[in-house]
């Protein structure tokens, strides 16, 4: 196991400490600022406001500290302010902080687009692009199948999530908080069912996935589909992993219909489930794949990447944007992608797994109400459920998160039913703070199932 001293890289004491309650006096006032100056419809999770954070710590304006079950929603995966990420954003933002990629070109850019091609599944000769914000990765990823193809059909799965753009808020499942109100979507959107083990009744992969091929055959047409896209692990929808056999099945259904195949592995990628990317658990190759949130260790940075003859089909101009791999984000991604490499952050992601596994299982034992505990490497979640049935405890699951923040450890909810707690800490969490959290989010269920 490499020592978590040299893994967390920060001169923030590992150790959660609460000096105030939760919301202390500063992080109050600041949260009357903000009602009066921030629009309601951006919601925050808690009213905590952040001055440092650094390996598994967040130091809030009052001086607790925190331990950190999200990285900013998969985000941080190399840590906070990452020595290296600082280092390289400092040399670079003193240097220039923009030209415009499509101006005057820089090598960053094209670094990162050495390091996607080289990093994600299979050998074939690939291209990239870079946006910035995944949402924006996943836009283009379907103009791209769309011009090579030259064809419009998009399919997408249910308890998917892909952004809150028009085009991704119609690609995305979830009606609240997503969608609710800002329709007309996106047309050529179709919904197609899920590998959904703990609700379809542990289905073959195959079985499910020769289910939804027959749909889209019947009710689209497969010469009329550009694009299926699909996350490996589905994130906001609550951390499905689908049976095996699933993806595999549309990867060739894809391959043999002349569809593109794109892995959304946004949330999945760099590291997260204890490999580079989701894709890898079952080994697929995806004709093209979308990365954000993990790839700059926090700076706002998203990519494409997909075979050359996919990629390079688009009319010189087609893609691109004002920031699209900004001089400073793409400085943090090298950074970033060196640490991952270098310190094997895909390992620590199953170090982590082996830790969270056998402790969520006894606290599934203990209490009776929770239903299923899954995920991959340092993305594990459980669902939680009216206690011997298969019914979703929305109201629970928000009982057991409020409570965990109140002593100190930042978890996060998700799943369509609103029923599933969801674990992304950074990988480079000291195992002690790992223990601790899972400590407190135990007590945290039995206490409230007493
Ligand atoms: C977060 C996420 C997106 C959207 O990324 P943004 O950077 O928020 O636009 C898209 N797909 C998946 C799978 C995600 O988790």
């Amino acid at each position: 196991m490499t020592s978590t001293v040299e893994l967390t890289a920060t001169d923030i004491p590992q150790e959660r400490r609460l000096v105030t309650a939760l919301p202390g006096p500063k992080s109050t006032e600041l949260q009357a600022r903000r009602v009066a100056a921030v629009s309601k419809g951006v919601s925050g999770m808690l009213p905590i406001y952040i001055d440092r954070a650094g390996g598994g710590i967040l130091v809030d304006i009052d001086g607790n500290q925190l331990i950190d079950m999200g990285a900013g929603i998969a985000v941080t995966n190399v840590g906070n302010a990452a020595p290296a990420v600082v280092e390289a954003v400092q040399a670079q933002v003193a240097k220039f902080t923009h030209t415009c990629f499509m101006v005057t070109s820089y090598e960053g850019y094209v670094e990162v687009c050495e390091a996607l091609n080289r990093l994600t599944p299979g050998d074939h000769d690939k291209r990239s692009a870079l946006f910035n914000s995944g949402a924006e990765a996943v836009e283009n990823a379907i103009k791209v199948s769309r011009a090579y193809t030259k064809r419009q059909a998009v399919v997408v799965f249910e308890h998917g999530y892909h952004g809150r753009t028009n085009l991704t808020m119609a690609m995305t499942a979830k009606n609240m908080p997503y969608k609710q109100s800002f329709g007309p979507f996106a047309s050529e959107i179709y919904r197609v069912p899920l590998s959904y083990p703990f609700h379809d009744g542990n289905r073959a992969g195959a079985d499910v996935a020769a289910d939804v091929i027959s749909k889209i055959e019947k009710e689209i047409g497969a010469d009329n589909v550009a694009a299926i896209i699909i996350e490996p692990i589905a994130g906001e929808g609550g951390f499905i992993v689908p049976a095996p056999g699933f993806l595999p099945s549309l990867v060739s259904f894809a391959n043999d219909n002349g569809i593109v195949f794109i892995a959304d592995e946004i949330q999945t990628g760099f590291c997260r489930t204890g490999s580079w990317f989701a894709s890898e658990h079952e080994g697929i190759v995806p004709d093209m794949m979308t990365t954000a949130k993990g790839i700059a260790g926090g700076l706002p940075l998203a990519g494409l990447t997909g075979r050359a003859e996919i990629m390079d089909s688009v009319h010189a101009g087609g893609l691109g944007g004002t920031y699209g791999g900004n001089p400073v984000a793409c400085a943090a991604a090298v950074a970033a992608i060196s640490i991952m490499e270098e310190q094997d952050l895909a390992g620590r992601a199953r170090e982590i797994e082996a830790v969270m596994i056998p402790r969520l299982k006894s606290i599934a034992e203990k209490t009776g109400v929770i239903g299923d505990i899954r995920g991959r490497g340092a993305m594990i979640a459980v669902e939680l459920v009216k206690k011997g049935t298969n019914t979703p405890d929305a109201e629970f699951t928000s009982a057991v998160s409020k409570a965990c923040h109140a002593q100190g450890v930042v978890v996060l909810t998700a799943g369509t039913y609103g029923n599933v707690l969801r674990f992304l800490p950074p990988l480079v969490m000291p195992m002690h703070l790992l223990e601790e959290a899972l400590d407190i989010i135990e007590e945290a269920f039995v206490s409230l199932t007493k």
